[in-house]
């Protein structure tokens, strides 16, 4: 490719350090600049709620690469600097100190931030929320033996937050809005059993419970909710959901829906920007449809993919969305993203803490959520990729194997 300005990308989280990385690996040789608001240098959140939180040690397992992979692989990595703006006309990203950085083609990795509670009381000193490195670290030193930990939001942020707290001996207690934790994103069954396991955990949970106001004398004392319900607290974790950071976007006249409106290369309302990671609202062509998807896979290989297409020849970014979470002694993975289903199959005795739920429509999984089967998860994948007519008491046989329905 002709190299004038190069490859600029608007964010240094994980899909936009793990971008840079593809296009070097592509073999693009011309200028590649990374814009993060952030001090640190590209990482993976996951262990932010989970390792971090659990245990004693830095942030550095969490980078992506150590900080001279940049300068050795030419990457310009501007740390600690926010993008403004962007001209698309005169192809500039203009930085919030003033400085202007054209750009042949852009990537907008820009992310969400938390969403922040508006109660009163919400802004004391001891209300955290969990999105960076620091945030992580802030939150820490709180949950010790003996301490008192209000989660506000019963997904899976506020999930793994209280587990973690409970491995450091805090006593936890998780209020949900909903009638069921993980509400938003699974069917009340999964919820359910996952609600059981964090009780079985010492895990107080309630649900239906909608928090009111924080009480505390320049620091959180207390959680009051509408129902007068009041729980006792040292600090607050507030997990309830992001928002993806679009507006850089909408303020360049890209399309924006929710998140930034791209196709199934990447590309933009403007053929020469693109975005990836939790702010794109991409074309899956697996689902046949827009979805914004908050997911390590989607960050990783999304980043790839898109990273690709703008330095060689375009191929579509077509997976079935993957996620998973780590509660206690529960690996649970999710294939698929269903937005609807009209039963669910159990394959397995969700007591004995190993299973699979498939989400069924018509003759077909639409997608499975695997508890503590990570070694069933491609099989999964592949029937809900496959869209492969299966029948309910097949799935639910353990005698036998995924593989071979999947294989059919
Ligand atoms: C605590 C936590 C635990 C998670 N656990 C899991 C898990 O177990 N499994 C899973 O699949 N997924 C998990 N995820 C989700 C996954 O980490 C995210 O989907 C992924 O980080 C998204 O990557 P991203 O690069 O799109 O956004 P981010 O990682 O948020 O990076 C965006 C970056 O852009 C920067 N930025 C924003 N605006 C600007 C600007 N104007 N100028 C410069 N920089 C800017 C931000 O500061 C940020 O550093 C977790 C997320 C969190 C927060």
């Amino acid at each position: 490719m002709a190299d004038g300005a190069g490859m600029v990308i608007i964010g240094g989280g994980h899909a936009g350090g793990r971008a840079a990385e593809a296009m070097r690996q592509a073999g693009y040789g011309g200028a590649i600049t990374v814009i993060g608001a952030e001090p640190h240098v590209p990482y993976e959140r996951p262990p932010l709620s989970k390792e971090l939180l659990a245990a004693d040690g830095g942030p550095e397992k969490t980078f992506l690469h150590p900080p001279d992979y940049y300068r050795e692989t030419a990457i310009d990595l501007r740390l600690s600097t926010r993008a403004a703006a962007i001209d698309p006309a005169a192809r500039l990203v203009r930085l919030e100190d003033g400085a202007a950085l054209a750009y042949d083609k852009l990537m907008i990795a820009t992310g969400g931030r938390v969403r922040h509670l508006s109660c009163p009381g919400a802004d004391l000193t001891g209300v955290h929320y969990i999105r960076t490195i620091d945030d992580s670290l802030a939150l820490r030193p709180a949950l010790h033996d003996g301490a008192r930990i209000a989660v506000i939001g019963g997904g899976f942020i506020g999930l793994e937050v209280a587990a973690s707290a409970r491995a450091r001996g805090a006593h936890v207690t998780v209020v949900e809005l909903a009638d069921q934790v993980l509400a938003r994103v699974t069917d009340p069954a999964v919820g359910d059993l996952v609600a059981r396991l964090h009780k079985r955990h010492g895990v107080h949970i309630m649900t239906g419970a909608s928090v009111e106001r924080i009480n505390g004398n320049g620091k959180v004392a207390e959680v009051v909710c509408t129902d007068g319900e009041t729980i006792a607290a040292d600090a607050v974790v507030v997990g309830i959901g992001i928002l993806p950071n679009q507006e850089i976007a909408a303020e360049a006249g890209l399309e924006v829906a929710d998140g930034v409106v791209a196709d199934e290369y990447g590309r933009t309302s403007d053929p020469d920007i693109f975005a990836v990671g939790d702010v794109a609202d991409h074309f899956n062509p697996v689902l046949g449809r827009r979805v914004r998807l908050e997911s390590w896979a989607n960050a990783q290989n999304g980043a790839i993919a898109v990273a690709r297409n703008m330095v060689g020849a375009p191929a579509p970014y077509a997976e079935l969305p993957w996620f998973w979470s780590d509660q206690f002694d529960l690996n649970l993975q999710v294939a698929g993203a269903p937005d609807h289903w009209d039963r669910l199959v159990t394959r397995g005795d969700p007591d004995s803490g190993t299973c699979v739920i498939f989400y069924m429509e018509g003759d077909h999984a639409v997608g499975a959520t695997a508890f503590n089967q990570g070694r069933e998860m491609r099989p999964c994948r592949q029937l809900v990729e496959t869209a492969k007519p299966v029948s309910d008491a097949d799935l639910a046989d353990e005698g036998l194997r995924l593989r071979d329905l999947a294989r059919g």
